[in-house]
């Protein structure tokens, strides 16, 4: 009312009114108006229900549960029916939490797969609400079934984007490889769990032979898929045991855990010999007009005294001494000369 004493909306003035003459069936519901409660119940989306505390029988159930699982409301009998039509892997743990709830007094929900006449499961969100007698004891349950397959597909959706995301933001979109991050991630803990077993860590670092001119000659879409194979080759000989990263432009790193120097050089002369068995083409390489790469490999067994990153430019020195050495081939430092010279020379 607006403080003319006027109604402000013909809609509000449609509301004030109190009109005797209405039509019975726009009243609100009394007591007796139990056949406007059930035409309310059965015609919403939701489907009520209600248990019997004591015999633990349905002493109903909306008639729409038999268009959405196929079960007509009469082979709906007692709270077995509706345990036993649950997907197993949901049964135990829904049932033991409202059996818990319900005897608690305490409303709850749960969303588990409800198994259809046909073999297959539509995902419930059931909401239970447990009524008392004046004495307070629980007297029923009542509830309602929503289908909530809608929403639990979005949340698939959701979690495989996520899951999509995440491995975006771990590789490198190119050839696939794990990424700088990814790398920083793995080598901090496989040198973690290299210290706690006491067993060997090697790294083997790959930087591609020539590839400017490679780019300069092929271009730099060529250049793209010399990379994508090169990585493939890598990943091969690595197997699905050890991390392959891409370092960055033309430069791969393979992190291999529990692996000793002599495994090591042999995983390093595997993946050279892929790419030589590989024969791709580069007019400008003068080894044998061919793509070929440098590697650099390193073992340690890290202990408290000795610095991450003094390893990985120990291993990176490596590969310039094979880059410097004519390329084309592997240069490597094991567990001896970790603890010698050259280590405290990369030291911080
Ligand atoms: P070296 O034998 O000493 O390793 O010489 P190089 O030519 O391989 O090394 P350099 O560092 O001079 O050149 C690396 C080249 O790698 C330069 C750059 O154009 C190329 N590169 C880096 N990232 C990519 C990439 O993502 N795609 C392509 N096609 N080329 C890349
Ligand atoms: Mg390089
Ligand atoms: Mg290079």
């Amino acid at each position: 009312m607006t403080d003319h004493g006027h109604p402000e909306s013909a809609l509000q003035a449609a509301f004030l009114q109190h009109d005797s003459t209405l039509a019975p069936s726009s009243r609100v519901p009394g007591e007796d108006d139990s056949a406007v409660y059930r035409t309310l119940l059965e015609s919403t989306k939701a489907i009520p229900w209600k248990i019997d505390w004591a015999t633990m029988e349905f002493a109903y159930i909306g008639p729409q549960i038999e268009a959405l699982l196929g079960w007509a409301p009469s082979t709906w009998k007692t709270v077995n029916d509706w345990a036993e039509r649950m997907h197993p892997d949901d049964r135990e743990a829904v049932v033991n939490f409202c059996v818990a709830q319900s005897k608690a007094g305490t409303d709850h929900e749960a969303d588990y797969r409800a198994l259809t006449r046909d073999g297959g499961y539509v995902w419930l969100r059931d909401v239970v609400h447990v009524v008392r007698n004046d004495k307070g004891d629980v007297e029923a349950l009542i509830g309602f079934m929503f289908d909530i397959s809608e929403r639990k597909r979005t949340e698939e959706k959701l979690a495989q984007l996520q899951r999509e995301l995440e491995h975006l933001s771990f590789h490198d979109s190119l050839t696939g490889a794990g990424n700088r991050r990814m790398f920083d991630e793995v080598i901090e803990r496989t040198w973690s769990a290299a210290q706690e077993s006491g067993k060997a860590l090697s790294l083997i670092m790959v930087d591609i032979d020539f590839f400017k001119s490679y780019n300069d000659y092929y271009g730099h879409l060529q250049g793209d898929e010399c990379l994508k194979r090169v990585a493939r080759l890598l990943g091969e000989a690595a197997g699905p045991d050890h991390f392959l990263g891409r370092f960055g432009g033309e430069e791969f790193v393979l992190v291999l855990a529990n692996t000793e120097a002599d495994t090591a050089v042999r995983i390093a002369e595997q993946c050279r010999t892929l790419i030589a068995e590989e024969a791709i083409a580069h007019v400008r390489s003068p080894h044998q007009q061919r793509v070929t790469a440098s590697f650099g490999v390193g073992t340690i067994v890290p202990t408290g005294r000795t610095d991450r990153t003094a390893f990985v430019n120990l291993v990176d020195a490596q590969l310039y001494h094979a880059k410097e050495n004519g390329r084309n081939r592997i240069a490597a430092v094991d567990r001896a000369g970790m603890q010698g010279e050259a280590f405290k020379a990369y030291s911080r």
